[in-house]
């Protein structure tokens, strides 16, 4: 990965005004830290870093780089109710007792609740295919924030718009070398971007951030990991070889994944879109091999990755491992299947287990490639394995990807009592929990349904190993799914 060239810091690019206060709740006071002796205890709020208020993490790291830094810290009486946390730390804390502590070329040792300290930036758009829009009623909160937060692109890889920035966001991004970033372009055609964006002229704060291609161009120290949400007969085709063409010449863009539009039953106030048939998801794939030939041969990168659903909408077989280039998207669906099978299924497989009937539950898209990936676990015997296709009952039956089974779905796609085991994808899972998107618990799920229910594994063989009993080692590990990063920062 490139990285981007340092400049000199502007602290004026990168503090709020004078008034301006965030209070930044302490989580945790490290023991033996320079805040732990200076009598800091969790509950406690940080006001001001060497006089200014601090907006964010990033600005609180960065002002600790610069050596001396004086901490303001304020402890807050009895809480009282306010109609949101901010205002309700900023009262608390502009009424509380302060006190300073000072350190030099060192980490206080604080940890703190939320990253950002002054709130999430939203977003300025209203997309074509806008998964908030998108969302049935009755879920998270956290699920129906329109985020577009480049701090949290930086810190967790989230995609941005870039057409909410001020200048002042912009000379931050620059002066403190946030990059990579990860930037939803769409198309590199700015009458067509806006079409499908439809971002609002009275939420755009500077209008030069809504040009895509001169947004790029200004931040060419900083690296960026591109998208691109395909919607046929509109950004793709002809389209797609424009952005692609554009993409490939500037030197910061590291990758552009291309992903398909994902729609729901549950739209409202969106424009009609179409979705991809095979012959269309062929194209798809023909135009972007040639660009991934050409980048190979001048940059010895592929540089255009498609999304899995493409390979398996036309057919085609799936790339190597290789030819994944590490995996850096998969969070976007990019490999998350060549991904899964790169450990293959454990060597001498025995020949007889207990009896046991076990129910692998995925999405419809995944369950033909799935049921050929285990079929040498049928010659087990004692071992009666059903792939079951799971219909997405939330959503609607457009939407066949795993990661987004809710607990309802399952619900509705396997009878009670009917095996000894069901596993579901571990991509269905909030992060570290067992919880999914419909805060249903694989515990409740057991329950309901009078059997086993847990995660398969994140591999193949990680998943065979489940089915035969034989966790150990198995890594459990929640967090690819979509809604996985927004879980990871703590929003929920
Ligand atoms: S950028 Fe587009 S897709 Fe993302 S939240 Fe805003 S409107 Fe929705």
């Amino acid at each position: 990965m490139r990285s981007g060239r340092a400049r000199s810091p502007t602290e004026a690019s990168v503090q709020p005004s004078k008034t301006d206060i965030f209070p930044a709740q302490i989580k945790s006071v490290e023991p033996g830290s320079a805040a732990e002796r200076a009598g800091v205890r969790p509950g406690d709020q940080l006001l001001r870093v060497n006089g200014h208020a601090v907006t964010d993490i990033l600005a609180y790291r960065h002002l600790l780089t610069q050596g001396r830094a004086e901490l303001q810290i304020a402890r807050p009486e009895a809480p009282a109710f306010f109609a949101t946390p901010q205002d309700h730390h900023t009262l608390r804390a502009t009424e509380a007792p302060t006190f300073t502590f000072e350190v030099e070329w060192e980490d206080p040792g604080l940890e703190f609740e939320e990253v950002l300290f002054d709130g999430i930036k939203k977003c300025a758009n209203k997309c074509d295919f806008c998964y908030v829009h998108q969302m049935p009623r009755g879920f998270r909160k956290s699920l129906y924030i329109m985020d577009d937060d480049y701090r949290l692109s930086f810190l967790y890889g989230s995609f941005v718009t870039l057409t909410n920035l001020t200048e002042a966001d912009v000379n931050r991004i620059l002066d403190e070398n946030l990059s990579p970033l990860y930037v939803s372009v769409h198309t590199a055609n700015q009458d067509l971007r806006q079409d499908l964006m439809k971002w609002w002229k009275l939420k755009v704060k500077d209008e030069r951030t809504t040009d895509i291609r001169s947004m790029i161009e200004r931040l060419e120290p900083i690296d960026l990991y591109t998208q691109v949400v395909l919607v046929p007969g509109r950004n793709d085709g002809e389209y797609l070889d424009e952005t692609l063409d554009y993409l490939a010449s500037r030197p910061n863009v590291v990758s552009v994944a291309v992903v398909p539009v994902g729609l729901t039953d549950h739209r409202t106030n969106l424009a009609h879109v179409d979705t991809f048939d095979r012959e269309r998801a062929a194209d798809v794939l023909r135009r972007t091999e040639r660009w991934r030939k050409k980048m190979l041969d001048e940059r010895g990168t592929r540089f255009v990755f498609p999304s899995d659903e493409f390979y398996l909408l036309a057919g085609e077989p799936l790339p190597s491992e290789e030819a994944y280039e590490g995996f850096p998207m998969l969070e976007n669906g990019v490999g998350m299947i060549r991904d899964f099978l790169g450990e293959d299924l454990p060597e001498g497989l025995p020949a007889r287990v207990s009896p046991r009937r076990v129910i692998l539950g995925t999405g419809t898209l995944f369950a033909p490639a799935l049921e050929r990936a285990v079929e040498p676990l049928r010659r087990v015997e004692g071992l009666e394995l059903e792939v079951r296709a799971i219909e997405n009952r939330t959503f609607g039956l457009n939407t066949t990807v795993a990661g987004l089974l809710t607990g309802r779905c399952f619900r509705h796609g396997v009878q009670p009592g009917e095996a000894d085991l069901l596993l579901v994808p571990p991509t269905t899972l909030r992060y570290g929990t067992e919880l999914m998107l419909d805060d249903v618990s694989l515990t409740e799920l057991s329950r309901e349904l009078r059997m086993d229910v847990r995660a398969g594994g994140a591999t193949l063989g990680e998943l065979a190993r489940v089915i035969l009993g034989d966790t150990v080692g198995v890594n459990l590990q929640f967090g690819y799914s979509a809604h996985a990063v927004k879980e990871q920062r703590g929003q929920a």
